[in-house]
C-alpha cells in the first residue's frame, strides 16, 4: 500500500519524518526541495527512487550556518569569502571531508561535496530542528519542471510526498553552483544569484563550465526542466494553436498567453518561469512559443532553463 499524506503536513510532523529516515519536500527561496537526511544512505536513496533521478547525479547537501559546512567541506579562503554571500541562493562544489558524516550516494561517489546554506526562514529553522544536513535536489520527476509552490509538488507526486507549506518561492529559479579548488572558481550552473553579483564580490571574473571542462557538474543534462508541452524559443508571437510564454507585451498572443512580466524585470521573470509553465501545461498546451529573454543578469538563468526545457527529449 502506498502511503498518502494529509499535505501540507505540520512543522512538527516534517522534522519528525527527516529524523526517522523518511523524505520530506520543504520550501527553499529557489524552489521547493526533496529533502532527507544527508547522512542516512537509506533516506537519500529514497530522494532517487522518489524522483526517479540517474545516480551519477549528485545532490546539494542544505546546511544551517557555517558551522554546519564546516564540518562536511574544506573551504579555502576563495571558498569561505565566497560563503560570505551566504544565506542564499549559492552552492559552493567543494573538496568533502574525509569524516564528514554524509553518504556516498549524496556525492555520487565524487571526492567533492556541493554545500549550500539556504535563507529561506522556513528552511532554516527546519534544518536547524533536525540538526542534521539535509540532501535535497528539487521536488519534482527527473528531468521535469521545478516546483515553486507546495501545489506543484502535490500535483508531481499526488500526495506520496509529504510537503511543509512555505509559500511560493521568492527566486524560483534554482542556486547557481560554483565550483572551487584552491583559489579557482569555476560556475557549473547559471541560478539565481548573478554571476555580475558574484564577480562584484570577488573582485575578479569567473570561468563559465563547458561540457567536458576539467570540473565538471554530472548532472548538467541537456534535457531538463520540461513542461509536458514542447518548446519554441526566440517567438516574436504564438502561432495558431500554439501557447504564449512572453516578456513585456503579450497583447495579440491569443487565449493561451502568459507574461513572465509586464514590465520586463528579469527577477520577475524568473519567480514567475517554472509556475507559468506549470500553468500553460495545466491548460493542455501542446507547444508553447516563448519570447526573447534578454541574456545578462538573471536572464542568464532562465535562458538556461529555457534552452534545456526546449532541448530534443528521451
Ligand atoms: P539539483 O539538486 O537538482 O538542483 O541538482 C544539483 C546539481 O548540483 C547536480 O545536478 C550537479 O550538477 C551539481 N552538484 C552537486 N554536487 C556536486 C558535486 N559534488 N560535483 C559537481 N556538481 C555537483
Ligand atoms: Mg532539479
Amino acid at each position: 500500500m502506498t502511503m498518502k499524506f494529509q499535505n501540507p503536513v505540520s512543522f512538527a510532523s516534517a522534522v519528525n519524518l527527516l529524523k526517522s529516515g523518511e523524505v520530506c519536500a520543504f520550501p527553499t527561496e529557489t524552489v521547493y526541495g526533496l529533502g532527507a537526511n544527508a547522512g542516512d544512505a537509506q533516506a537519500v536513496l529514497k530522494i532517487f527512487q522518489t524522483k526517479e533521478r540517474p545516480r551519477f547525479n549528485p545532490l546539494i547537501v542544505h546546511c544551517a550556518d557555517m558551522g554546519m559546512a564546516e564540518e562536511i567541506a574544506i573551504f579555502s579562503s576563495t571558498a569561505r569569502h565566497l560563503a560570505t554571500l551566504w544565506p542564499g541562493a549559492l552552492t559552493l562544489v567543494l573538496p568533502k571531508r574525509s569524516n564528514a558524516k554524509i553518504c556516498g550516494l549524496v556525492s555520487a561517489g565524487l571526492d567533492t561535496v556541493g554545500v549550500r546554506v539556504p535563507a529561506h526562514p522556513l528552511a532554516q529553522k527546519l534544518i536547524r530542528a533536525v540538526g542534521l544536513p539535509l540532501a535535497a535536489p528539487s521536488a519534482n520527476p527527473s528531468g521535469r519542471l521545478s516546483p515553486t509552490s507546495v501545489g506543484q509538488v502535490r500535483r508531481a507526486f499526488a500526495d506520496k510526498v509529504a510537503v511543509l507549506e512555505g509559500g511560493e518561492c521568492s527566486a524560483g529559479v534554482e542556486s547557481t553552483i560554483l565550483g572551487v579548488e584552491g583559489q579557482r572558481v569555476v560556475q557549473l550552473r547559471s541560478g539565481a544569484l548573478t554571476r555580475e553579483e558574484i564577480e562584484m564580490h570577488l573582485g575578479r571574473e569567473i570561468a563559465i563550465a563547458r561540457s567536458g571542462a576539467p570540473v565538471s557538474a554530472p548532472g548538467m543534462m541537456a534535457s531538463h526542466y520540461a513542461p509536458n508541452a514542447k518548446i519554441r524559443l526566440n517567438a516574436t508571437g504564438a502561432k495558431a494553436g500554439e501557447a504564449f510564454l512572453g516578456f513585456g507585451d503579450v497583447s495579440g498572443s491569443g487565449p493561451m498567453a502568459k507574461n513572465l512580466s509586464p514590465a520586463g524585470d528579469l527577477a520577475e521573470a524568473a519567480r514567475n518561469l517554472f509556475a507559468h509553465l506549470h500553468e500553460l501545461d495545466a491548460m493542455g498546451a501542446n507547444l508553447i512559443a516563448v519570447a526573447p529573454i534578454p541574456k545578462t543578469g538573471l536572464g542568464e538563468a532562465i535562458n538556461d532553463r529555457l534552452l534545456r526545457a526546449a532541448a530534443p527529449r528521451k
